[in-house]
């Protein structure tokens, strides 16, 4: 009792008790329906997501061409400058080429007040939050990015979109430049399948295949009518089709003229089969048969090709954008994570710096309110 209830007889004070115990069970019930709706939240959130497929290049999809904020990559950094972008108000929309590398996280017990969660587990949780938001996420790599103006277009597969302004998420690029991948661009190196696929029709192309999305886009190229070999570190991928060889083994150089001519390979045996092209059936008459056998199964080989597709699931980011700033193999970002250009931001791993999701979801809180003010900020300079 406080001075207040001063003069109040006894029946009163058991009044007030009795309504004191009243409120205090009310409380606890909306406490528990609340402890119900959060549990509630929290299952739906876990739950299956739709995600528009843009991997299948045949697969027509509902993408929007313009947006405010177009994010390239869809882990946590990601993810997380989605959300604070569209809590800003901004159309807000992710790309993403695969699956983040934190899925594979058996358990991640150093996110705060999550300890615990599978990796897999916090994903599904950072993507529903992002699409309660009204975040469009679309699986999709994107190939490339050229300022324009005030805007950016955006390549992804056979598809360009246009956005205000670009937050790079792309997470650590985990293999390096292949020796002459960078001068034989665009005179028979590509990152892109569906836009460059065309091109080989009846020539004989090389899949190195590292994303996660490369035998799709292998086999999208051989019904295209490409003479496609397919190679990568480890075993045969289940979805490639039987007709398209498959080496084990890795890229080491791409070397040619005016255009690529070969590929250098090391093989590198595989626990299956590495050297059966198609699990013994013989090629279809429409295919040439693979290009000089290896003499051994192990070591140095090169390949004649005319076309090489390297299909990494990160590009480098001098690769998607030419005027991004760089450091250390990384993108420098300053502290309100500009990344070189007016209107491109970067967060999360593709920074350096400790390679974690509490830093990359940090980051990318920034990055998307540093995006939303960018675009705030144009919108005034055309007010005055
Ligand atoms: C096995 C494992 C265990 C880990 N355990 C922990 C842990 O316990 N605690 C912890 O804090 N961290 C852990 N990490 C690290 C954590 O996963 C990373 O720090 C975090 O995922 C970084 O987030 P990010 O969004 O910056 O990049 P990423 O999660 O790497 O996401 C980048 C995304 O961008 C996509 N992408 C790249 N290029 C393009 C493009 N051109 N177009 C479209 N999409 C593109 C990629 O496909 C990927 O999905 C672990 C990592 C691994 C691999």
């Amino acid at each position: 009792m406080n001075c207040g209830d001063r003069g109040r007889d006894e029946d009163d004070e058991w009044d007030e008790n009795d309504k004191l115990d009243e409120d205090n069970e009310r409380d606890e019930d909306d406490k528990r329906d609340e402890d119900e709706k959060e549990e509630m939240s929290v299952a739906d959130l876990t739950g299956p997501v739709d995600i528009p497929e843009l991997t299948n290049p045949t697969e027509p999809v509902d993408l929007p061409e313009l947006t405010d904020i177009a994010i390239v990559g869809g882990g946590p950094a990601g993810l997380s400058a989605a959300v604070n972008a569209a809590a800003r108000g901004k159309r807000a929309l992710v790309f993403s080429a695969g699956p983040s590398p934190l899925a594979k996280a058996e358990r991640v017990n150093n996110y705060l007040g999550e300890p615990g969660l599978s990796g897999q587990a916090m994903m599904e949780r950072f993507i529903a939050h992002a699409l309660q938001m009204g975040v469009v996420i679309a699986k999709g790599r994107i190939t490339g990015i050229l300022p324009m103006g005030k805007q950016y277009l955006l390549s992804c597969g056979s598809r360009v979109v246009t956005a205000g302004a670009v937050i790079l998420a792309t997470g650590v690029v985990r293999a390096g430049g292949v020796s002459g991948e960078a001068d034989f661009l665009g005179k028979g190196v590509s990152y892109c399948a569906t836009c460059d696929g065309m091109l080989y029709r009846g020539k004989r192309a090389l899949v190195y295949g590292l994303a996660s999305d490369a035998a799709a886009e292998a086999n999208y190229l051989a019904a295209l009518g490409v003479d496609v070999t397919f190679l990568r570190p480890g075993n045969r991928p289940a979805e490639l089709s039987s007709d398209i060889p498959f080496y084990a083994g890795t890229l080491r150089a791409v070397k040619g003229g005016r255009t690529v001519k070969s590929a250098a390979i090391q093989l590198i045996p595989a626990p299956q089969s590495p050297f059966e092209p198609s699990a013994g059936a013989a090629p279809p008459a429409s295919v040439s048969p693979p290009a000089e056998p290896p003499p051994k199964a192990e070591g140095d080989w090169e390949i004649t090709v005319e076309g090489i597709f390297l299909l990494r699931e990160a590009l480098a980011p001098q690769v998607l954008i030419s005027g991004v700033a760089l450091k250390d193999g990384h993108i420098a970002g300053d502290s309100r994570m500009n990344a070189g250009l007016p209107g491109l931001f970067a967060c999360g791993d593709c920074l350096g710096g400790a390679l974690q999701v509490a830093k990359a979801v940090g980051e990318g809180l920034a990055a998307g309110q540093e995006a939303a003010k960018y675009l705030d900020s144009l919108g005034k300079d055309k007010e005055n």
